[in-house]
């Protein structure tokens, strides 16, 4: 089968990687891609995939059997649903299944209507009220734009001034643009987050084991949020077993359970944040989709055929399908940023070293990457720029691995954090 992936990340070169090993699929089409390389069964192309048409055509041409999306807002723009329209089936939810990452405000009230553990908050549109919440209850300091802000949309304010200074940039002076027109103001919480993921196929879900992502860019989590610096898998956090366990029906088949009885079509990942208090774990956000670098460490330890499970999904048939993971390895992600990231950053420099990183048998998740033309050297084109992906038989292991390969390859203001899975070793 021929499989056109959504994105130019480093999810998509791990979810294509993975993909490609199976003996199912022949080619892959990824749009718009990277610089990674063609040689197995990859091809880069283009494509506007907010002209849905456009992509509609593309797959027909190509006779693209499955369609998997990797970021949120071709979902929250209903690629799916007009893919499914037109008959191509599409691992990814549709619009109204999206809006569980894309309106937050929603995600909330849901969460509070299904009994989901989620930190109490409050949903405004005009900051006089949204201030009154701050001043009047305890620790309301997390202020959030309730739609799509890439990430960059949440303030967690030391005192009620900072929060109530979020509410009038998002409320009044339009920081974040529609994004920002409604927040959610909710309260503080304290402990480790942990990212959950699960497949599902609309009534059935299979839960991914534990992983943790590095959001700030210095060791000792320390400057400024990014899209991610690495991950380690398995890593429960604080979770015990038996919350673990728990989680399936709490986070994941309630909400999966709901969305039968509305009507709402959601075959794909879904992806819950944790953060693990002192009273247990409650949900900060959900994604409706792989989560990044999370997938990155994760593709590797997953045992069973994926393309036999996302094809389970979009068939309704996700129950009888074995979904394994390796339990004797732990996979460290080590992401290398361009200087300057996440603020602005040069482009186009040469990344050298590949083939000495590769031969450490760490594997290569391009992300900011891309080919020159006609020498078909790999420039940088991105802020997270390449994922060093170690899979080991300890996390220890796995760490120093993917640091080995960090240090060999080689391109301009190259920054990385050494301190990646510091949280795991630790415990
Ligand atoms: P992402 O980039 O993960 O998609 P997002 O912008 O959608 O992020 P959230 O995940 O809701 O937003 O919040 C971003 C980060 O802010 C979280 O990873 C967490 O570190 C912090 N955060 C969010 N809510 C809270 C809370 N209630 N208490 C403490 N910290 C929080």
């Amino acid at each position: 089968a021929t499989v056109l992936l959504i994105g130019g990340g480093g999810r998509e070169h791990a979810i294509a990687w993975k993909l490609a090993q199976s003996p199912k699929v022949k080619h892959i089409l990824l749009t718009p891609g990277n610089g990674v390389t063609v040689d197995d069964n990859m091809e880069c192309v283009a494509v506007n995939v907010k002209d849905h048409e456009a992509v509609v055509s593309l797959c027909r041409d190509r006779s693209v059997a499955l369609v998997v999306v990797g970021p949120e807002d071709p979902l929250a723009d209903g690629l799916a649903d007009s893919l499914r329209r037109a008959g191509v089936p599409c691992f990814g939810p549709s619009a109204a299944g999206a809006r569980i990452e894309a309106d937050k405000a929603y995600a909330k009230r849901l969460m509070e209507e299904l009994r989901i553990p989620t930190a109490p908050f409050g949903v405004f549109t005009d900051a006089d009220s949204a201030k009154e919440y701050i001043r009047g209850e305890p620790n309301r300091l997390v202020v959030k734009a309730s739609g799509l802000a890439a990430g960059k949309g949440v303030v967690v304010a030391a005192d009620a001034e900072e929060a109530c200074r979020a509410v009038e940039d998002a409320l009044l002076g339009g920081r974040f643009g529609e994004a920002g027109a409604k927040v959610v103001v909710e309260e503080k919480l304290q402990g480790e987050e942990v990212s959950v993921m699960a497949f599902t196929d609309g009534r059935h879900v299979a839960v991914m084991p534990p992983a943790q992502d590095h959001k700030r860019l210095l060791s000792g989590d320390r400057g400024p949020n990014t899209g991610g610096m690495g991950a380690v898998a398995p890593a429960p956090g604080a979770l015990t077993a038996q919350q673990l366990s728990g989680l399936e029906q709490l986070v994941f088949q309630r909400l999966v359970d709901h969305w039968v009885t509305e009507g709402i079509s959601y075959c794909g990942v879904l992806y819950a944040g944790l953060m693990v208090t002192a009273t247990g774990p409650y949900v900060l956000e959900y994604n409706c989709r792989f989560g990044d670098p999370e997938t990155e460490v994760l593709m590797p330890l997953l045992q069973s055929d994926l393309f036999d499970i996302v094809t389970a999904c979009v068939e309704g048939r996700l129950c009888p399908i074995d979904v394994s993971w390796r339990t004797d390895a732990a996979a460290v992600d080590v992401v290398l940023v361009s200087a300057g990231y996440p603020g602005s950053y040069p482009k186009n420099l040469e990344i050298t070293g590949l083939d000495a990183a590769a031969a450490t048998g760490c594997r290569l998740f391009h992300a900011g990457t891309r080919r020159s033309e006609p020498a078909g050297s790999l420039l940088t084109s991105g802020g997270r720029v390449l994922n060093l992906v170690a899979v080991a038989d300890s996390v220890a292991a796995a760490r120093q691995m993917a640091l080995q390969a960090a240090q060999l390859v080689q391109f301009e203001g190259k920054q990385y954090r050494e301190d990646i899975a510091a949280r795991a070793l630790a415990r």
